[in-house]
């Protein structure tokens, strides 16, 4: 028996690397009642038969599970974004933290073209203090070696909007995904995912996801999910006065203390009523 990593689905196969090899294996018909099916990043242990070919045993607890793409175990997302052409955006930044958080991934912040610009770097720098940020220049090479080590040891994902300069920054990693930046440009603007399959290809110490990530911008959580999905809105929210605190109209919010003392900004705070009035609307349609 062996424990490993479903890299890749295919044809009712699964691609396990384990100890350094790729097995292709299949679920194992009993395994198959059960309602899990399994997924790309799943951890599992196989048994490997003489010819070779394996069949999966059993799937280790999934830290995180993504509908679409189909993906699971994923520990970080690199949310590339340009400090300008295009401007930075910041309220886009502010949804994608939202639902990276939401799913348990930790974001890592690349912000591209400093070479560019660097008027706003102080700026980032402040207003999110509480995240891993790396400043990069795919052009000028800063900070690209920074990103190789976030890579190491993690499964990540890579999302953007086009143009932000994805495509340089993964060949400047010297990473080449099956599919082309814009794919992931073009998942983020539909709700609709194209149907391709996934592989977690080795990087850098690390798996990169050869998927687009994020297939939608929509905020798919309830108002209570959102109000925690930030991890430094909820170290302060410990300090609600009352539980279940969506940090609005509620009085003693421990929130808003923080945004009053400037730890956290008006502009995000600002954001995160934007997108709780979104999600309180797509609730009531419920
Ligand atoms: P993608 O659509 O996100 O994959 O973006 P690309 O990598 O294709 O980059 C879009 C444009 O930005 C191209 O013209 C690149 O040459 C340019 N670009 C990307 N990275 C940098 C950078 O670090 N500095 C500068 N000056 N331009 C960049
Ligand atoms: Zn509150």
């Amino acid at each position: 028996m062996l424990k490993g990593r479903i890299i890749k689905a295919l044809a009712g196969f699964y691609y396990v690397e384990a100890e350094g090899q790729v097995y292709t294996c299949k679920a194992r018909g009993k395994f198959r009642k059960t309602k899990q099916t399994p997924l790309v990043g799943d951890i599992c242990t196989i048994d490997v038969q003489d010819n070779g070919e394996g069949y999966i045993l059993s799937l280790e607890k999934r830290k995180n599970e993504l509908r679409r793409p189909p993906i699971c175990n994923v520990d970080q997302a690199l949310l590339v974004f340009s400090i300008t052409h295009p401007d930075f955006d910041n309220l886009l930044l502010d949804r994608f933290l939202a639902m990276v958080e939401n799913e348990n991934i930790e974001p890592i912040i690349i912000v591209t073209k400093i070479d560019l610009d660097d008027t706003l770097i102080e700026k980032i720098k402040s207003d999110y203090h509480a995240y891993h940020t790396i400043f990069v220049s795919s052009k000028e090479n800063i900070g690209i070696d920074e990103v190789k080590e976030v890579l190491k040891g993690k499964t990540s994902v890579v999302t953007g909007q086009s143009g932000v300069g994805k495509s340089s920054l993964l060949n400047a990693l010297d990473i080449h995904l099956n599919i082309d930046t814009n794919e992931i440009s073009k998942a983020l603007g539909r709700g609709k995912h194209t149907t391709r399959h996934t592989e977690l290809i080795r990087m850098h110490g690390g798996y990169v996801a050869d998927t687009p990530g994020f297939s939608s911008l929509t905020l798919e959580m309830d108002p209570i999910d959102l109000s925690v999905s930030y991890h430094d809105f909820r170290e302060y929210a410990t300090m609600c006065k009352f539980r279940g605190c969506l940090h609005d109209s509620e009085p003693h919010c421990g929130v808003k203390q923080a945004v009053e003392e400037g730890k956290i900004t008006k502009e995000r705070y600002e954001h995160y009523l934007t997108f709780l009035k979104e999600v309180k609307e797509r609730e009531a349609k419920k």
